[in-house]
């Protein structure tokens, strides 16, 4: 996948992004559903003068879940500390962070999923009662001393949420489930961020973009930037043209889809058949993560009806077999 089209962020654009994320749940473009159900939540905890319940955030990449934790801790007036799941290694990584929150603190917990099992039962327990159990010494002379904490909430975002043990995914009180976002909403937010950024861009060229960004925000931001740097070094206005010229650059195709998603939707029809494919077997095939085929390319394919799951494998759907433009056996 290109850099361009990958729904992660990478650490050049960290500066890019904090700029453009917004600030409050009105500006926050899209999601409706989960923006009222975090705004009763939050005026519900704020009117009763209390910690709201802690907030699951679901979704692939580049939707929106940092930003909305960073949203939860603005709007409650607190502030919010950062962390992830791979940067938890030991249940004493997580006590750490936990003993040094401060009252109503909110918690931002990435890839919350991929925290060390240890650390997880020390969570339930915090989550529950603001307490942790510290483990001193060893064997048979160990001890544990309860240690108070102080009131948080926890912000967790997963791009897997059927990997969350289930005692972890219960004590969170409310799951949002971020969706895909469609053309209108993506226009909304490239005209956002193209007035945030002062760069003068033509309807014709903010719906362009719109329909390349995979449904993700984080994408559409990234095209907008190519297009900009290109109407820089070109000296050319940003209209339609200059951005197909600058799209055309990135092997991005008219539907969004770049050269992974091609690679896996045929090896779906060309070496399997048509499937059905275990997710393992797909990934091997086409030299990328289990994760990123799983996260990032399989929810986009889904989305727009080209390949299907079932419980024994993907498959692709006729339209996925026309789009590869190999004909379909008669028995489909
Ligand atoms: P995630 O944590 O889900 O990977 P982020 O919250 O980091 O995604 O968002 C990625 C980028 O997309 C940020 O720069 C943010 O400004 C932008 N973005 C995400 N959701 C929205 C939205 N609903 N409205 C406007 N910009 C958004």
């Amino acid at each position: 996948m290109t850099d361009e089209l990958s729904p992660r962020v990478s650490p050049n654009e960290l500066g890019f992004e904090g700029a453009l994320r917004p600030a409050s749940l009105e500006e926050f473009v899209g999601q409706t559903k989960v923006r009222g159900q975090l705004r009763l939540l939050l005026d519900a905890a704020t009117m009763q003068q209390r910690t709201p319940d802690h907030i699951l955030l679901a979704g692939p990449p580049g939707l929106g879940k940092t930003t909305l934790s960073m949203i939860v801790a603005t709007e409650l007036g607190k502030p919010l500390h950062q962390t992830s799941g791979p940067a938890i290694q030991h249940a004493g990584d997580l006590a750490a962070v936990l003993s040094a929150l401060t009252p109503g603190e909110v918690l931002f917990i990435d890839e919350i999923h991929r925290m060390a099992r240890s650390a997880e039962e020390m969570l339930y327990l915090a989550m529950e009662d603001f307490r942790i159990d510290i483990m001193v010494g060893k064997g048979a002379g160990a001890t544990s001393i309860p240690l108070e904490l102080a009131p948080f909430t926890l912000v967790g975002a997963t791009t897997r949420s059927g990997l969350l043990p289930n005692p972890l995914r219960d004590r969170f009180g409310f799951t949002a489930h971020l969706e895909f976002y469609d053309d209108g909403e993506l226009a909304q937010v490239v005209s956002r961020a193209a007035a945030l950024i002062d760069f003068g861009i033509a309807a014709a060229g903010v719906s362009e973009i719109a329909s390349r960004s995979r449904g993700t925000p984080r994408i559409a931001n990234r095209l907008l930037r190519r297009v900009r740097d290109y109407s820089l070094v070109h000296g050319v206005p940003g209209d339609e043209d200059t951005v197909h010229r600058a799209l055309s650059l990135y092997d991005v195709d008219a539907h969004g889809l770049d050269r992974l998603d091609r690679e896996v939707l045929r090896a779906v029809v060309e070496r399997f058949g048509g499937g059905p494919v275990g997710l393992s077997t797909l990934a091997v095939s086409v030299g990328e993560e289990a994760e990123t085929i799983e996260a990032v390319v399989e929810p986009f394919l889904v989305r727009t009806g080209l390949l299907s799951r079932t419980p024994r494998g993907r498959v692709a759907t006729r339209r996925g077999w026309e789009y590869t433009g190999i004909p379909l056996p008669d028995a489909l």
